[in-house]
């Protein structure tokens, strides 16, 4: 006997986001699908459809969103993933000059062409997961005028891919050299005006940990995005307890990322809030981190996304069937609530709402 296709459909058509604790609205079943130039055109068959594709035994599903990558960036830290697996912490890899400093030198020591290259082959290997779309952050820079670049290479690269881009503009990743974490928020108020006709992104973001910036920095990132029309993401709660998402949420951030080490107590109020919660269990399982809640968060009624975290040192991680696999085993998600996150909401976080995008589909414009 052979199998129909199982198709996955929304709880309500339209729909910016869904709620993690209405996941089980969605529906997954025997089904049928038209589709035209790339796009789910209605959730039943099409009289005058030219091509006819019988997927009996499969599951059809929209194409990924991988709300969350570090794309484009130039080479690995593998050696730094032996060193991490031996017991020595990202905070002191990061302290004696590894991690995002090593990126740095990296992407500073490659040319355009090189890292163009790399996030190429990187992005057709992801059209291959199943990812449709993807945001690329900047924050290998680690000065003006490298993050220029990178916000014009970000820009270089979505012409260059059959995927949907976006490019937030990561400006405080780590301090750079000569300056310390005020003076360098300083210099980013300052070359905001002329790093913005760079990209152009639509998002700044920002990563408070111990080794980076803090709450205080993170106020001031909200501001610089409130003034220039931007919004706001945040890389939060990874390595320690900052208890930052309130703040983040109190500046209406689109999203805060990581949560891994996040407060219990500040659970409801993320859930209850319009900031979705990103989650990166790619980079807590290569980084031996603490899980995050992720279960409490959907049983909340938090806006839940999924993302890679793809990046050279912490997440080389490309693969969404493998994030979602991460997500269902060690968050205790349902497959459905997994798939929520990587397509719907997902969307939701860099407002890639071509998150219906099917494989094969080209960038518009
Ligand atoms: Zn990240």
């Amino acid at each position: 006997m052979q199998h129909a296709a199982q198709v996955l459909r929304p709880a309500v058509s339209g729909l910016a986001h869904l709620r993690h604790d209405r996941a089980a609205e969605m529906d997954s079943g025997p089904g049928e699908l038209s589709i035209a130039e790339g796009r789910i055109l209605s959730l039943s068959t099409s009289s005058d459809a030219r091509i006819r594709i019988d997927a009996a035994g499969c599951a059809v599903v929209p194409g990924f969103v991988d709300c969350h990558t570090h794309l484009p960036f130039a080479g690995w830290r593998e050696r730094e993933f032996g060193a991490r697996v031996a017991g020595v912490t990202y905070e002191e890899i990061a302290r004696a000059g590894g991690g995002i400093r090593s990126s740095a030198r990296s992407f500073a020591e490659a040319s355009d062409e090189e890292i163009l290259a790399q996030a190429q082959a990187a992005a057709a290997e992801m059209l291959a997961h199943g990812t449709t779309a993807f945001e690329g952050k900047t924050g290998y820079g680690l000065s003006v005028a490298a993050e220029r670049r990178a916000l014009k290479l970000a820009r270089a690269l979505g012409g260059r891919v059959a995927q949907s881009t976006v490019s937030t503009a990561l400006l405080a990743h780590a301090v750079p050299d000569g300056y310390d974490a005020d003076a360098w928020i300083d210099a980013i108020d300052a070359a905001l005006p002329d790093l913005l006709t760079a990209g152009p992104p639509d998002t700044l973001d920002i990563y408070v940990e111990s080794v980076a910036f803090g709450n205080d920095h993170l106020r001031r990132m909200g501001a610089l995005a409130r003034r220039h029309g931007l919004a706001l993401r945040a890389h939060v709660e990874q390595f320690s307890t900052n208890r930052s998402v309130p703040v983040a949420v109190e500046l209406g951030a689109r999203s805060v990322d990581h949560l891994a080490c996040m407060a219990e107590e500040d659970i409801p109020l993320l859930a209850s809030s319009d900031t979705a919660a990103v989650l990166l269990p790619g980079a807590e399982f290569l980084g031996d981190e603490r899980v995050a809640p992720a279960r409490a968060l959907a049983a909340a009624g938090a806006i839940c996304a999924l993302a890679s975290d793809f990046n050279p040192g912490t997440s080389p991680v490309l693969s969404i069937p493998t994030i979602i696999g991460l997500a269902v085993r060690r968050y205790g998600w349902t497959v459905l609530e997994a798939l929520l996150a990587c397509t719907l909401n997902a969307a939701l976080g860099d407002r890639l709402l071509a998150g219906a995008r099917l494989a094969g589909g080209r960038q518009a414009g």
